[in-house]
């Protein structure tokens, strides 16, 4: 089986590599279990120093250039969002290194021991299965924290970014973290299972789509091994009356084309209070209407292709059904042509109907889908009406409409008055079909150790 890195912004293929063999990967999983045995005993001081370093690496500015081109020429995000990524990374580096110690740090509890406490031990080699549409911030909000830990790393990444997951591999290990404790396994993803099962592999956290999540959490089910999973989601974008309009939807654009409309918490249904609907999509499709799709080489794109063939091919099979069902649609709803790679043109949908086939799908492209509502009670409704959990944005200048967001919308994150973002300092993370577990924050750090107990007398 081969692992192909494809431009799809022009449809040619840039390099190709063989997946591992069983023995070369078996060989690579004891490696990684050897350098554990060394690693668990480093400092904490020391692992600060090597993340601090990684992010020095990351910030420097021709190496992380030639990062950035390699992620656009890889998956087509446009230029200028993956130098942001990579900067994002050193972020993430730098804030497990300053306050990793803190977070790990042991907590004395009053007991009838003498004495007892917490203490937070690592596990040993954590899988890390990971996609394609932020190829070097997926990696490195994982590694940080597992890597801080103690830990060591393997990565399985998309078959379709193989040059990137090399590329990071490369950046830890000029960091100077010792070999082994990051490595990048160039596998298909039927290979997972091996990996999982393996007795040096102590846990796992994926993020991708629901199937890949649940094949990974079944594979890890027979082994008991513990699994975090960050999967789909279609959040939604409410916008009361009470809302700043215009800041309104300058950032509902972003929210849902950045990354060319593949991000799991995009906006993705933009929920309206009838009131002001109307100015609402006027301003909306007028926006989307001075986009500028095409190479995302160019910095002065503001909507690159698609990374796969199959995803654009998806894209357009949603949009026709959701038509054929009795959505409106308002723009786009078709192929760009302009080039020959995997462009779609931005598109919004109006009013999908609850028996559209296509009603509660995550749409993971250039596509907004819009939603009227008469009243708040509405639009908390319709939110909530969704099988996925991930992420909620809502607008209103209303202290009460606020409280009322945060209590009752059913997603692992809301944001009012801004779209919804990773940061390294908060938790991320879903509900419902949007997975389980956090990255990120103090609950990320926690997620693969040994959280021990110690009682003395
Ligand atoms: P995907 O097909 O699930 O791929 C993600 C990763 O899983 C890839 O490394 C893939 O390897 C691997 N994989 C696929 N099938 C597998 C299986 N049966 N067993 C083990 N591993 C498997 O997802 P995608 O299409 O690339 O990404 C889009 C989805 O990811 C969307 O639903 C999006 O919302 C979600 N996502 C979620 C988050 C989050 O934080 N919640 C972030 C980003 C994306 P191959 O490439 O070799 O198939």
């Amino acid at each position: 089986m081969s692992i192909a890195s494809t431009s799809p912004a022009t449809g040619q293929q840039l390099k190709t590599f063989s997946a591992l063999t069983s023995e070369i990967l078996q060989s690579k999983i004891l490696e990684a279990d050897q350098a554990f045995q060394k690693y668990r005993h480093t400092s904490w001081v020391q692992r600060s120093m090597w993340l601090h370093r990684a992010a020095e690496l990351l910030r420097d500015e021709q190496q992380s250039l030639k990062w950035a081109q390699l992620m656009t020429l890889e998956m087509g995000k446009p230029i200028e969002q993956a130098i942001a990524e990579v900067q994002k990374c050193a972020s993430v580096c730098d804030y497990y290194a300053e306050h990793g110690a803190k977070l790990l740090a042991p907590e004395l509890v009053t007991t009838d021991a003498s004495q007892s406490w917490v203490e937070y031990q690592p596990l040993g080699a954590i899988l890390a299965v990971m996609p394609w549409n932020f190829p070097f911030w997926q990696v490195f909000r994982f590694a940080a924290p597992t890597l801080m830990a103690g830990n060591v790393a393997l990565l399985k990444h998309a078959s379709n970014v193989p040059q990137c997951a090399l590329a990071i591999e490369e950046i830890f290990l000029k960091a100077g973290f010792p070999a082994g404790v990051f490595q990048t396994l160039l596998i298909s993803a039927a290979q997972v299972e091996l990996v999982i099962s393996a007795p040096q592999v102590k846990a796992a956290t994926l993020t991708g789509s629901e199937p890949a999540g649940i094949s990974l959490a079944q594979a890890a089910g027979k082994v008991l091994k513990k699994t975090v999973l960050e999967l789909g989601g279609s959040d939604p974008f409410i916008v009361t009356a009470s809302a700043d309009l215009d800041e309104a939807v300058t950032v509902a654009v972003k929210a849902r084309l950045l990354n060319n409309g593949q991000s799991c918490i995009a906006a993705k249904r933009f929920i309206v209070l009838e009131s002001i609907s109307a100015a609402f999509t006027t301003k909306f499709v007028q926006a989307f209407r001075q986009l500028q799709i095409g190479d995302p080489l160019q910095t002065t794109t503001d909507v690159g292709p698609l990374a796969t063939l199959a995803g654009c091919e998806e894209i357009d099979r949603q949009v026709q059904i959701s038509i054929a069902g009795g959505a409106e649609c308002l723009i786009g709803g078709k192929k760009w042509s302009g080039l020959p790679g995997y462009f779609y043109e931005p598109t919004i949908l109006k009013n999908i109907p609850p028996t559209c086939a296509t009603y509660q799908d995550e749409f993971f492209g250039p596509v907004a889908l819009l939603f009227t509502v008469p009243d708040l009670n509405g639009a908390i409704a319709l939110a909530n009406d969704s099988p996925f959990g991930l992420g909620a944005s809502a607008w209103t200048q209303d202290a009460a409409e606020q409280e009322r967001f945060i209590q009752e919308l059913e997603s692992g994150a809301v944001f009012i008055n801004g779209m919804v973002k990773s940061d390294p300092r908060l938790p991320f993370g879903g509900i419902k079909r949007s997975g389980y577990g956090r990255e990120l924050g103090r609950p990320g750090i926690l997620e693969f150790v040994n959280i021990k107990t110690i009682w003395v007398k």
